[in-house]
């Protein structure tokens, strides 16, 4: 059988899972809370099973919860995506991601990636035919740099991928990254897929910029959003993608038959609970402290952290600690210190190794202290 992702092995997200598992080590590797959701969003959930919502929503989402979707975002981003024809609820982001590209991108497209990138985005090019074009983002600080995604773009640019606040590094965009793609998008005719699942963590008090905020912007873009990130559910996979309403209808139309429609009883507790402000315009401030608590704890470590600014990731440099390769230490260090953590060249094509890696702060304190207690003795 000819595959047709040759260079795709099993994710390195499961890997480490697996292989932190394998020898007890605490998981700071995949991205995941180890603390619960809300106690109310529980019980919502739950109290629509018990009314018997468990069939098939509608597959573009249940309504009550793409009014909540529009009112937030018209409140966050002052854009109102009308309900019926620009909000799509999907079965996490991940599915949003591929279903915004598999409705636009055709064979020999070109789709603009800026890595390191969300290990995702790639396989989902490729399987549509079309042809990953990759940009970078610059060293050590991990920002845009536009002249090169500009000396990229060609007549066959079909989408330009962008992801803010950045899985893996936690750099944000400064608003003159959006001045620059609004300077980009007058020039040239690509569609945008933004990747903002990590929307409510960004820090030190400045606001998350987002493509919906940018109506010459919001006209040509797929703007996605995850609750597992928000809500603290990740195994939920409940996402969604706002649109205009002709990129809405082909997204809705790989949607319909991808997987049709997202889990019912999630869908009645998500739109029971969107109302509550306090929850998301508090979670800034919650996963600072424990960004802050993290780095603090880790400042006697021989770790030289790179400043992360949103996201619930702290990379960070070992080259005092050890000359392997970053794969190869963070295999080292579940298994000898007991901390498993993501070797960030994979998210790279060519595997550009920095010697970072990249740890989960979404922990109980108790779960950093401990983590922290063994990368201090290295
Ligand atoms: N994009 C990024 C940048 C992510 O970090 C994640 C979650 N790991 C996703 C998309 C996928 O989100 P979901 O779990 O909702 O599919
Ligand atoms: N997004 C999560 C991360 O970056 C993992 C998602 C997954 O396991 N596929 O760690």
């Amino acid at each position: 059988l000819q595959s047709k992702l040759p260079h795709v092995g099993t994710t390195i997200f499961s890997t480490m899972t697996q292989l932190a598992l394998q020898h007890n080590a605490i998981n700071l590797a995949q991205g995941f809370p180890d603390f619960g959701c809300p106690e109310e969003l529980l019980e919502l959930v739950t109290q629509a099973m018990h009314q018997g919502h468990n069939q098939y929503a509608p597959s573009t989402g249940l309504l009550a919860l793409r009014q909540k979707i529009s009112e937030k975002t018209q409140l966050m981003y002052g854009h109102l995506p009308h309900q019926d024809h620009e909000v799509t609820v999907t079965s996490g982001a991940t599915e949003a991601l591929f279903a915004a590209i598999a409705a636009v991108v055709q064979p020999g497209d070109e789709v603009l990636v800026v890595e390191p990138c969300y290990d995702s985005y790639v396989p989902a090019i490729e399987l549509c035919g079309g042809v990953p074009v990759y940009a970078s983002l610059t060293y050590p600080d991990f920002s845009i740099d536009w002249q090169q995604i500009e000396d990229k773009l060609t007549p066959k640019t079909r989408l330009l991928l962008l992801n803010s606040p950045h899985n893996p590094t936690g750099a944000v965009w400064q608003q003159q990254d959006l001045d620059a793609l609004q300077r980009l998008a007058e020039k040239h005719s690509f569609l945008i897929l933004s990747d903002e699942v990590y929307e409510h963590m960004v820090f030190d008090g400045k606001p998350h910029l987002s493509i919906l905020s940018v109506p010459a912007l919001a006209e040509r873009a797929f703007v996605i959003s995850s609750f597992g990130k928000t809500y603290h559910t990740t195994g939920w996979k409940v996402g969604y993608c706002i649109a205009p309403p002709a990129l809405t209808a082909e997204f809705r139309k790989v949607h319909q038959y991808l997987t049709f429609s997202t889990a019912t009883p999630f869908q009645h507790g998500l739109a029971g609970f969107l109302d509550n402000q306090k929850h998301y315009q508090q979670l800034p401030a919650f996963y600072q402290q424990k960004r802050d608590l993290f780095a603090q704890l880790l400042q006697p470590s021989k770790f030289e952290l790179i400043p992360c600014a949103g996201t619930y990731f702290q990379l960070a440099r070992y080259t005092a600690i050890s000359d392997l390769p970053d794969v190869e230490f963070a295999q080292w260090l579940t298994k000898e210190a007991g901390v498993a953590t993501i070797p960030i060249s994979v998210f790279y094509h060519d595997q550009t190794d920095h010697r970072v890696v990249r740890f989960c702060f979404a922990k109980k304190e108790e779960t950093l202290r401990a983590a922290a207690e063994r990368l201090c003795r290295l």
